[in-house]
Order: structure tokens, then C-alpha cells, then sequence
């Protein structure tokens, strides 16, 4: 049990993320008091009593630092430090607590800065290893390339979500419900989703589409039927003179048939996801994939045979039960099958999913033997990344996007690795929040880029964005019977 007390709310985010990537499985507490003596307290309890060193700052210890940035990095290090001396682990990313490290170093190269700078900006600011603030560095000039290429202030990109799988995951947390139980509803959430396509056609008119990502969910839970009406309706609306890639998360290999991919064909989608996770059958069981590591390599064949020229595949390194070993075992099956890119994921213990409920669950029955060793779990996941690293330059990719997830053991970040010509726009373009995403579907967020030109120093090229959310409603049912006023609320904002 850990309890953070914060009198000013501001502080309480990084600090719950920065415990939280120490402390994967702990439960922690939040109270924030503008009352209190100190600024923050934090307090690290063992099973009975609070027998660990208690983590308070004061107000006169920040006092003397006036940026707000300058306090939080100071508070940041110090609570970083005193957790990295207590449980002996370091942290490849050191304190750093953003989802986006790229765009960082993004900005960074946009303002001039060599890769020496760079790397010295990001150990002296949130101590990150030389490694990867190397990775990052490689990835963004990447991602900078691939953004020269594109005029993607003048466009935008569409997501299209579908909230259906075969079954759910237990470490899933996205919108996902089992397709046999909404089978009666599917063409009814079908017609809903068509009409918010068209209302946003309406509204983009002069705008170029640059990529469109089919994604949610699975979108091959659906029949060939309505993945057919979904493509040509798209087809009939949208202008696709522009469209840079096409891409549709075909995912579960349970839900992939000849027929359905036959249809992804016939539209110009040029990009699909397999996605096996892992290749350790015992796995795919425990984690409620009713799939097998057999029908994973038949449907890949397949698609290679039927023309698909640009296959991405993920995995998840950390699984439940899974060692360096299965994952060197997985990659060696997927260097078999030769993918244009490969994504590795490092599992988070995500709110809401069904493996944290479990985990939860066990911890509360005192199950002594869930108390997970979290510094060997995160060297483990260490070993794992950075094999998938090795097999990913064996296979001919090279990293070109990178994220960060919170509640990951050690805090450590997802990878694409593709082949030159066949890196993911769509995940570039997201990661670096670089142009608007309408998204249409239940649970679909929609981010609208604004721009601004501005005279200040450190704005990207004189210019300031701001980025507006737009959330979709998440129920599948709600989704369908609001769905007027789903459009209605992107149409005050698209495209001011
Ligand atoms: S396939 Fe993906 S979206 Fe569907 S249940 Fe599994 S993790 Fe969730």
C-alpha cells in the first residue's frame, strides 16, 4: 500500500507514475489536501506498518526555484532517486513520466540541437540512459523523414473503430466487446458508424485524407458483408487522391477468413496487422485468445498469398508466465515468417482489464505467492526488448516509431520496427500529434490539431498547437442511438 498526499494537485500525476513504475502491482492511495503542512508527502507502507523511508518536501526546499517545469523536474528526480535507491533498480528512461519521448527529441532536432546535445538534455533533465535516448534520436529523424514527405498540415487522417472481438483478452483495456454477444446489433452499429462517416465527409470537403486506420476491437470480427459495405461507403464519400496508406487491423487470426480478406483486397487496403503476440500456444491459452500459434501461420500465408505486400505483426513481451526464453522461441518463429514490420509491446497492467481484476482479486485473498519481484520482472522485460531489438535488425527493420505506456514494470516503451518503405504513417503521425484524427466508431477519440503562428522562443517553427479532444461515446448501444449528436459535437471544431 503506498499513499501519496499531495496540497498541490499538479504534482500528484508524476508522482503516482513514477511510484506506480517501481511499484507495478502496488494499490496506491491518492489524497490531495490543500491543507497540509507539507507539499507532498508520500508514504510506503510494508504489510503492516509503514516501515519504509517516507518521501516530503517542503515548500522552502522548491522555493528558490521559480519555474513551475523547474520545480516539477526537481520533485521528479528526487522521488525517482530516493524509489532507485530503495528497490535498486534504475530506469532506462529515468523519471521521465511523458508517453511520447520522440516528440521531444523531435522538437528538439527542429530547434537546431545535435545528437550530443540531445543526449545530454535528456540525462541531465530526467536521467535517460545514453541507449535509448539514442533510440530516440534514431526514431525521430526517421518519423521526420517520413513527415517531410507528407503536406500533413494540410491534411488529416480517419479512424475508423469497431468494438468487436472474438473473445477479450485478459490484459485488454480498449474498447472491446465479444462479437457473439452484439451479433444481433452489428448491422445496426454498421449503419450508425456509415451515417458519421458521411456527416464527416460532408464537413472535410476541402480537405486531402492522408491515411485511414481501421482499427478498435478487431475489425475482422465483422462479416465480409459489412466489412464490404464499410469499404465501399468509404470509397463513395472520401477522396482518395491523397491517401498515403490504408490500414486495417485484421488482429485476432480467428477472425481472418479468405472471403474477408478477399474484400480488403478489392479496396485499396494496403496495410494489415496480424497479430499473434505471442507464439507459446500455453500463453495464447491462459490469455483467452482462442486462437493457435498454427492458425497464425496459415492465415499470414494466406494473406501473402492473396497479394497483401505489407504485413505488421505484434507482440507483447511479459505475458503471464513468459520468460527471455519464450520470447527468443516467438522470434524465432516470426523471423520465419518474414513481416514488413513488427511492433513489441511491453505488457501494461492496465485499469480495467481483466488480468489487473485477477491480480487485484488475489493480492485482497492475501495470495503471498502474486507478490511479484518487480526488479526481476523488469530485468526480464529488459532482456526480452532488447532481444526483439536483435531479431528485428536481424529481419531487415529498423525502429521508426516509439511509445510509452504507463503502469509498465521498469518503464519501458513499445517499438515499430519495419522495413524501410514500410513504416506505419498512421502510428507516425499519432505519435507525434502532428496532424488531426477523426475518429469514427464507439469509444473512437477524435484529435483535432490547432495551429497557431506565434512569436515566442522554444514554439516548433514559430508556430504553437494546441490539441482538442473529442471523445465518442463507449457503449455500443449509446453509440448507436446518439449518434447524431456524435457528429454534431466533431462539427464544432472540424476544421476551424
Ligand atoms: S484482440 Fe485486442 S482489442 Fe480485442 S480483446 Fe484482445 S487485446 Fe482487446
Amino acid at each position: 500500500m503506498i499513499q501519496i498526499e499531495c496540497r498541490n494537485e499538479r504534482f500528484s500525476y508524476d508522482m503516482y507514475h513514477i511510484v506506480k513504475s517501481f511499484f507495478p502491482d502496488a494499490s496506491i492511495s491518492q489524497i490531495s489536501d490543500p491543507e497540509q503542512e507539507s507539499l507532498i508527502h508520500i508514504r510506503i507502507a510494508g504489510d503492516s506498518c509503514f516501515c519504509y523511508p517516507k518521501f516530503v518536501i517542503y515548500e522552502e526546499e522548491i522555493a528558490g526555484l521559480m519555474d513551475k517545469r523547474e520545480q516539477k523536474r526537481y520533485i521528479n528526480r528526487k522521488l525517482y532517486r530516493m524509489l532507485s535507491g530503495l528497490t535498486g533498480q534504475e530506469h532506462a528512461w529515468g523519471d521521465m513520466t511523458g508517453v511520447r519521448p520522440t516528440k521531444m527529441v523531435m522538437e528538439k532536432l527542429e530547434e537546431g540541437k545535435s545528437d550530443q546535445e540531445i543526449i545530454k538534455f535528456m540525462k541531465d533533465t530526467y536521467e535517460v540512459s545514453k541507449k535509448k535516448a539514442r533510440l530516440g534520436i534514431e526514431i525521430a529523424k526517421r518519423e521526420k523523414a517520413q513527415l517531410e514527405k507528407l503536406d500533413y498540415e494540410n491534411g488529416y487522417s480517419l479512424y475508423i473503430g469497431i468494438p468487436f472481438c472474438p473473445t477479450t483478452c485478459s490484459y485488454c483495456s480498449f474498447t472491446s466487446y465479444p462479437i457473439a454477444r452484439w451479433e444481433k446489433r452489428v448491422d445496426a452499429y454498421v449503419d450508425a458508424l456509415l451515417k458519421e462517416m458521411s456527416g464527416i465527409a460532408k464537413m472535410s470537403g476541402g480537405k486531402k485524407l492522408n491515411t485511414i486506420y481501421m482499427g478498435g476491437g478487431t475489425p475482422t470480427t465483422l462479416s465480409a458483408a459489412q466489412l464490404e459495405r464499410i469499404l465501399s461507403h468509404l470509397e463513395e464519400n472520401f477522396p482518395f487522391d491523397d491517401l498515403k496508406e490504408f490500414t486495417v487491423e485484421a488482429g485476432r487470426p480467428d477472425s481472418i477468413t479468405q472471403e474477408k480478406l478477399t474484400v480488403l483486397r478489392r479496396h485499396p487496403v494496403d496495410r494489415i496487422s496480424i497479430n499473434p503476440q505471442t507464439m507459446q500456444q500455453r500463453t495464447l491459452d491462459a490469455i483467452g485468445r482462442r486462437h493457435t500459434v498454427e492458425d497464425v501461420r496459415k492465415v499470414f500465408h494466406l494473406a501473402r498469398e492473396l497479394g497483401f505486400e505489407n504485413i505488421n505483426m505484434d507482440l507483447i513481451a511479459g505475458l503471464p508466465g513468459e520468460h527471455p526464453k519464450d520470447m527468443e522461441d516467438t522470434l524465432r518463429q516470426i523471423e520465419e515468417l518474414s513481416p514488413d514490420s513488427l511492433t513489441v509491446h511491453a505488457l501494461a497492467m492496465k485499469h480495467g482489464s481483466r488480468l489487473t481484476r485477477e491480480k487485484n482479486q488475489r493480492r485482497m485473498e492475501g495470495n503471498t505467492e502474486d507478490k511479484t519481484e518487480n526488479a526481476q520482472m523488469a530485468r526480464e522485460l529488459e532482456k526480452m526488448i532488447d532481444t526483439a531489438a536483435e531479431h528485428a535488425h536481424k529481419m531487415g527493420l529498423v525502429p521508426y516509431y516509439l511509445y510509452r505506456q504507463k503502469n509498465i514494470a521498469g518503464n519501458f516503451e513499445n517499438v515499430g520496427y519495419a522495413k524501410v518503405d514500410k513504416a506505419g504513417i498512421y502510428n507516425i503521425l499519432i505519435m507525434e500529434e502532428r496532424q488531426s484524427i477523426v475518429a469514427v466508431g464507439a469509444g473512437a477519440t477524435t484529435k483535432i490539431v490547432l495551429s497557431e503562428e506565434i512569436d515566442a522562443p522554444g514554439s516548433r517553427n514559430g508556430r504553437k498547437t494546441n490539441l482538442i479532444r473529442i471523445e465518442n461515446v463507449k457503449g455500443v448501444e449509446e453509440y448507436i442511438s446518439r449518434i447524431d449528436e456524435m457528429i454534431e459535437r466533431k462539427g464544432e471544431w472540424l476544421w476551424r
